[in-house]
């Protein structure tokens, strides 16, 4: 099934999506790890997951073994992440046909990073420049049988000279094609929000899903704020925990509670969450801001439990 269909029923059924986001492993062992992992969430129902592609461009292999298991093996959605950096169009067809071939019916559609090692983006040899073009080429070479979503940055992409032109350059990338926006991670949610309307205002008009990063450990959290706007009390909470590990997790489930049930008020359609392959917050998340249920999730996973839970 599309997103975009699953996307529109829930709105329909006045429900609130949600969605994962995970890398796809370096390692045997990460693989048989992720498995277990994505096969433990989905008894939480995610709408849809999310499979990213590594900018070096050396494993495709995992990003399609990992898509493959969450559509086949696991039942899930599932949404595979194909980038531009490293891929020329013939690499592009084959990712296309093997997704295809496992039931893949989802491309999150994108420029990508610069490959390790550089600081710039340039387009390889029998490539494509800009996500847009990528969208276009999905729709060429594929018609409509791939839903599509692209990226959206609500603080802008750092390489655009202003957000007014970032912004044009995502219309652009829907109207080729693309049915859905991912947003970049931030912490504002009021700027979120006018992000939005600018959106609106310049004519963009398919679901926008917000992506959310659980903060899980300080050195990530640093590592992953630089450039965005932090609130302030947000700021005030972390310093002072920053080398306790267990209160900066309990923290994070916090401020991702508070920042899930505030985009809900706001009416957007789902949220995305970069779980950054671990269970724990985001699960906590979606429990404490009542996307999910958790005494489904024990009878599941913890049978052994699930009285226990009942009677709580
Ligand atoms: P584009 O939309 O092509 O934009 C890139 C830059 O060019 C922007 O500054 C934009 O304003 C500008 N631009 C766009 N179109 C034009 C045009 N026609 N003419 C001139 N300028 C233009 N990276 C990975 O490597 N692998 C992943 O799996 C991955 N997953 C991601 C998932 C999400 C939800 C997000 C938000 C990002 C992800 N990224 C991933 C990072 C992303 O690839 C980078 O941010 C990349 O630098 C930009 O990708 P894009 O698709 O937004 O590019």
């Amino acid at each position: 099934m599309k997103i975009i269909d699953r996307l529109n029923k829930a709105r329909e059924e006045g429900r609130t999506t949600f969605s994962f986001e995970y890398f796809s492993p370096k390692t045997a062992q990460g693989m048989v790890n992720l498995n277990d992992r994505i096969e433990r969430m989905c008894s939480l129902n995610p709408d849809f997951v999310d499979i990213t592609w590594g900018a070096g461009g050396s494993r495709p292999a995992a990003t399609l073994e990992v898509v493959s298991n969450s559509q086949k093996v696991y039942g899930v959605e599932t949404c595979m992440h194909l980038i531009c950096t490293n891929n020329p169009t013939d690499k592009i067809d084959k990712a296309l046909n093997e997704a295809r071939a496992c039931g893949n019916q989802n491309i999150l559609a994108l420029r990508g990073d610069p490959p390790h090692g550089q600081t710039e983006w340039s387009c390889c040899e029998g490539g494509l420049n800009y996500a847009v073009d990528l969208v276009k080429y999905i729709r060429k070479t594929h018609g409509d049988y791939f839903g599509i979503g692209v990226a959206g940055y609500p603080e802008k992409h750092p390489e655009s000279p202003s957000i007014d032109l970032d912004i044009q350059y995502l219309k652009e990338k829907v109207d080729a094609g693309a049915d859905f926006i991912v947003t970049q991670l931030f912490f504002d949610v009021p700027l979120f929000f006018d992000w939005v309307k600018k959106c609106r205002a310049a004519g963009i008009n398919c679901p926008i899903i917000p992506g959310i990063m659980p903060i899980q450990a300080y050195a990530s959290f640093k590592k992953n704020i630089v450039g965005l706007s932090v609130p302030q009390w947000i700021l005030d909470g972390i310093e002072p925990i920053k080398s306790d590990d267990q209160a900066i997790r309990a923290f994070g489930i916090e401020v991702g509670i508070k920042m899930t049930k505030e985009l809900i008020e706001g009416g957007v359609c789902g949220i995305h969450y970069y779980t950054f392959n671990l269970e724990r917050s985001t699960r906590l998340i979606l429990e404490g801001s009542g996307l999910v249920n958790k005494t489904d999730y024990i009878k599941k996973n913890m049978p052994w439990r699930s009285s226990f839970a009942e009677k709580r």
